[in-house]
């Protein structure tokens, strides 16, 4: 796998200090606002959010319950994410919570406006929405995102959960792959 890699964009020391803030922000944030009930439920996005939002989770300290939610992109392989197909469902006693949406990065933001809208379906209280990577580039879809990792170019990126054709996703740093790694 290390010979594939052509460059490390964000290595993992510099992922888990941003994660440890963007947790701390979000506590912070809800002990603000959260009212009486200051529950979230988390609605991690599968399958790239899981590393992530495994870490992220640990930096909250308030009570949260996880709704999956799998959204994918049409079969084959993924250089471009095409429409989405939602998969599983949510938990259905969201109306009134407080909806925290994970993604692992926002590129054309068709998944995260559509997850979006699903959620908004459910009568929560108040939805918010959290991505490790934006990606400098139009969107499809406007899609307002409340907490941010980090801002990146439009490349392709792999590791931390992110993957290529499912591979690569045991990678502890985000990084960009050689071209002869994606034939
Ligand atoms: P969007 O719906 O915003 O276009 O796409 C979001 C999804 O596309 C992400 O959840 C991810 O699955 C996939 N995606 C977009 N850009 C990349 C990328 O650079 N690397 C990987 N591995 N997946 C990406
Ligand atoms: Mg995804």
């Amino acid at each position: 796998m290390r010979k594939d890699v052509h460059r490390v964009l964000l290595d993992r020391e510099a992922i888990a200090s941003r994660v440890t803030a963007l947790g701390r922000a979000i506590a912070d944030d809800l002990e603000s606002t959260g009212g009486p009930s200051r529950e979230i439920v988390l609605v991690p996005i599968l399958t790239g959010s899981i590393v992530f939002v495994a870490d992220l989770i640990r930096h909250l300290p308030q009570r949260l319950r996880i709704g999956v939610m799998s959204v994918s992109s049409y079969p084959g392989r993924s250089l471009e994410s095409k429409s989405a197909l939602i998969h599983g469902s949510l938990p259905d006693d969201l109306a009134g919570r407080h909806v925290l949406i994970v993604d692992d990065i926002l590129d054309t933001g068709q998944t995260l406006a559509l997850v979006r809208r699903i959620v908004l379906e459910h009568h929560a209280a108040q939805v918010r929405t959290c991505v490790l990577l934006r990606k400098s580039r139009p969107r499809v879809e406007e899609v307002d995102v409340d907490y941010v990792g980090f801002d990146i170019p439009d490349v392709f990126v792999v590791g931390y959960g992110l993957d290529y054709n499912d591979y690569y996703r045991n990678l502890p740093d985000l990084v960009t792959l050689r071209p002869e790694a994606m034939r």
